[in-house]
């Protein structure tokens, strides 16, 4: 037994200068800090973000109704409970809360309690919080994740609209995690010279997550032909996947999916996804189609799913319902997984055990606006999911994930495997895959 001796949540800020909210949990160990990220695409059936509204603090974003709500409503019931009931603590908090969408606590207050348990749960048994992980969710974590790295930012990550928001880059072909992200931070500073000896110094201003935001370029023909022109400058050609999440239900406009001044039905869209991945070597796409238009995801599946991740964010919002819905429709093949998004640690364990029970992948992701916090990196080995992106090799909230994932793979020595272009339990090609 080790027993909560005191919870204290207070405001603090993010990586884009916004409140949010951090939690303090004190056992006989020591006192253990998490803090709660938050998103700017968010999609529409996520768990409540409880931002104050008062527009003479932090323009209406003030945290401290979440604040109260920890250090008034949860505090008195969780104090002197043991911190590694985990489980118990988190329905504790979903009773006491008493909605569907944890509209009276807030999904921040709640989580930031649920993640900072979850660190002195893992402490009090003397465990790495990826080892705890892996005995709450009943495995044995070895597996270091691929990253998903975001090195051009677009949509509203880079102040733009009707823009496709990630293009990521996977070191599918490295031998190791360390491997990979050094072959992903070569390939940045390689992407860097292109973009400046091309647009000029304001090519390579940086978006939300750390990659560059050029406004010169819009097209994603063009973003992605300059990623492959930057890996193969670094030398790697061959060795790197690309990602996408255009994160679409930001430009979907009733029925219709506007990119620049073009126009597309859902099945419009889904074919120029089929375009794309027969130039180059796309093996993810999520997001490509809007959160409620599920007859177009279907198509999606049918279409791609065989050979392309095809991976719901909005759609399923890290929800077991939506994600049962998913599966039953076969509207996917992967889940998204976003802490916050649900907001708690058992929900989110959960929703990746469904997946994983379909032999969907789950890929554990930050947000936009992120904080110092790694949790997440723990998460993905501790779940054995194999796949995170969490951002460019740029600015200490996306590095901070990177490295602790370097240290845990260090950690792990000779247990650790990469799962590189088998990624999906399949093998994917480097070359395209349409
Ligand atoms: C995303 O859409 O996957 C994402 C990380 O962005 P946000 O956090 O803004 O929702
Ligand atoms: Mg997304």
């Amino acid at each position: 037994m080790s027993k909560i001796k005191m919870i204290r949540a207070r405001e603090v800020l993010d990586s884009r200068g916004n409140p949010t909210v951090e939690c303090d949990v004190e056992i006989d160990n020591g006192i253990f800090r998490a803090m709660v990220p938050s998103g700017a695409s968010a999609g529409q059936h996520e768990a409540l973000e409880l931002r104050d509204k008062d527009e003479n603090r932090f323009l209406g974003k003030g945290t401290l109704k979440a604040v109260e709500n920890v250090n008034s409503i949860i505090v008195p019931r969780a104090v002197g409970m043991d911190c590694t009931l985990q489980k118990e603590i988190d329905e504790l908090m979903l009773d006491l809360d008493g909605t569907e969408n944890k509209d009276n606590l807030g999904a921040n207050a709640i989580l930031s309690v649920s993640l900072a348990i979850c660190k002195a749960g893992a402490a009090a048994k003397n465990l790495q919080l990826y080892e705890y992980i892996g005995e709450l969710f009943g495995v044995s974590p070895c597996k270091l994740p691929v990253p998903m790295c975001n090195v051009i930012n677009g949509g509203k990550h880079a102040g733009q609209e009707n823009s496709i928001q990630e293009h990521m880059l996977m070191p599918t072909g490295a031998k190791c995690f360390k491997d990979g992200i050094r072959m992903i931070s070569e390939t940045y500073h390689h992407l860097a010279k292109l973009l400046k000896g091309t647009y000029g110094a304001g090519g390579t201003l940086i978006g939300d997550e750390g990659g560059f935001a050029p406004a010169q370029i819009t097209d994603v023909n063009e973003r992605l032909q300059m990623m492959l022109d930057a890996v193969d400058n670094a030398g790697y050609n061959g060795m790197m996947n690309i990602a996408l999440d255009p994160a679409s239900s930001e430009f979907f406009y009733d029925g219709i999916y506007k990119i620049g001044d073009k126009s597309f039905s859902g099945g419009e869209m889904v074919d120029f996804y089929v375009d794309l991945c027969k130039t180059y070597p796309i093996a993810s796409i999520e997001d490509g189609l809007a959160e409620d238009d599920w007859d177009s995801w279907v198509e999606m599946v049918k279409k791609l799913g065989s050979n392309l991740q095809i991976v719901g964010d909005d759609l399923f919002v890290t929800n077991t319902r939506r994600i049962q819905k998913g599966i039953e429709l076969k509207a996917a093949n992967s889940v998204l997984i976003k802490l916050n998004q649900i907001g708690t640690v058992t929900e989110t364990l959960n929703a990746i055990k469904m997946a994983h029970n379909e032999k969907w992948t789950a890929v554990v992701s930050h947000r936009s606006g992120e904080t110092e916090d790694d949790f997440i990196a723990d998460l993905v080995v501790g779940t054995n999911s194999g796949q995170i992106k969490t951002g460019a090799p740029a600015r200490s909230d996306r590095t901070a994930k990177y490295n602790q994932l370097i240290r845990i793979e260090e950690k792990l020595s000779g247990k650790a495997v990469y799962p590189g272009r088998n990624f999906r339990n399949k093998t994917t090609s480097p070359l395209n895959l349409a």
